[in-house]
């Protein structure tokens, strides 16, 4: 019977990006996914890089930064290995803060001035007066990365069952020796959970995460670089991809694991996005879509190793999953093969909440 270095529970960006770093580490990986790897979370979600001090919870800062550092070498070796484009564009953003946020921290306002006047920067923006903030950032085409993640993954030799739910982590004496599915077992002394939204419905563990709905839409922007930067108010935020599609985002609801649309909702977005940008307006809606954040009760990821041998937990990150890919491979490859983490993880660490067995 085949057996692995190490098995991975979940094939959203987390998990296939993981799988990549272990294989770099000589590991023999198989990732076990629910249905088609990458198509929850990381497949709705809008692809900002944001790091920015003021959104960003201070504990997360320092894995922030540096993961959003680390992606243009990720996008890299991940186009390079799968011959596809994942399009990290690098514009900035343009920032509307909450007022009362600016006044806060006078600092920052002032390390991030904008480079030129609004009305330059973003002519088609309605109100070129708004106190507005550039930031450095970029995003990422969020689909785009999984489908180069997954193809990159294989390419490297990592195997991957699909439709294939894990139905209970196995253990004996208790260490980990495996997952048992829906349809068979797989044998590894090592199991990561990287199942999002789900990972706390995993025998043995319940870990406190749940499923954050954000619905969103797509536009074709009714002219080229009708938009080059991410621009964010509070109200909504819009993203320009280099094939001329503007994604519109985003709400935060508690609606349990129900993915639907609702009209009311995604006219409202549109709405809010037409008055910051009025061409929007003859813009046509391409689609809408909902999916699950993995959240959690303090707005960390969990991330590392769990009370019992071989099993650790990769999930919980929220709202900036795609911007922590990079950082969270890293460092879980750096904790599964025993080697001490470059980062003090102890606010992301599993032991923090009182997990009930299952
Ligand atoms: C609307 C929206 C907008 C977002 N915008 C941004 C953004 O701009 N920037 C950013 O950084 N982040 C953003 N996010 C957050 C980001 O999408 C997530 O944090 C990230 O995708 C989480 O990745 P994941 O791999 O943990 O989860 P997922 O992509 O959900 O992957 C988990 C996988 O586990 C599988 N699974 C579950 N249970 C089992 C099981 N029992 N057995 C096998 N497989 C299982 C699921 O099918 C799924 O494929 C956004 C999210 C949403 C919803």
């Amino acid at each position: 019977m085949k057996t692995w270095d190490a098995i991975i529970v979940g094939g959203g960006i987390i998990g296939l990006s993981l799988s990549l770093a272990l294989r770099k580490r000589a590991l023999r990986v198989l990732v076990v996914e629910r249905g088609e790897p990458g198509r929850e979370a990381s497949y709705a979600a809008a692809g900002m890089l944001a790091d920015c001090t003021f959104e960003t919870p201070a504990a997360l800062q320092p894995l922030a930064t540096a993961s959003a550092q680390m992606y243009p070498e990720f996008v890299h070796e991940l186009e390079d290995e799968s011959g596809m484009r994942v399009d990290l564009r690098s514009e900035g953003t343009i920032l509307f803060p909450p007022a009362e946020h600016v006044h806060d921290r006078p600092g920052f306002r002032a390390a991030d001035l904008l480079p030129a006047p609004l009305a330059e920067l973003e002519p088609a923006l309605a109100d070129p007066g708004r106190p507005a903030l550039y930031l450095r950032e970029r995003s990422v085409d969020p689909r785009a990365l999984v489908s180069a993640a997954l193809k990159a993954a294989k390419h490297r030799g990592v195997d991957t069952s699909s439709a294939d739910a894990v139905t209970t982590i196995d253990l004996a004496d208790g260490h980990v020796i495996g997952v048992s599915t829906e349809r068979t077992s797989f044998l590894a002394p090592m199991v990561i959970n990287c199942a999002g939204a789900w990972s706390g419905q995993l025998p043995p563990y319940r870990f406190p995460a749940r499923p954050v709905k954000g619905q969103m839409l797509a536009v074709a922007a009714p002219r080229r670089n009708l938009l080059r930067h991410v621009v964010r108010a509070p109200e909504v935020y819009l993203v320009p991809r280099s094939d001329g599609r503007v994604l519109i985002g985003s709400t935060l609801e508690e609606a349990g694991y129900d993915k639907r649309t609702d009209a009311d909702t995604i006219h409202r977005l549109h709405r809010a996005a037409v008055c910051l940008v009025p061409e929007l307006s003859e813009a046509r809606i391409l689609e809408d879509w909902a999916g699950l954040r993995p959240g959690t009760p303090d707005d960390l990821p969990i991330l590392g190793a769990t009370a019992i041998p071989g099993y650790y937990v990769a999930t919980g990150h929220f709202r900036d999953g795609i911007l922590l890919t990079p950082v969270t491979a890293h460092l879980m490859a750096q904790i599964v093969t025993g080697a001490e983490a470059e980062y003090d993880l102890a606010a992301f660490s599993p032991a923090r909440f009182v997990v009930k067995a299952a």
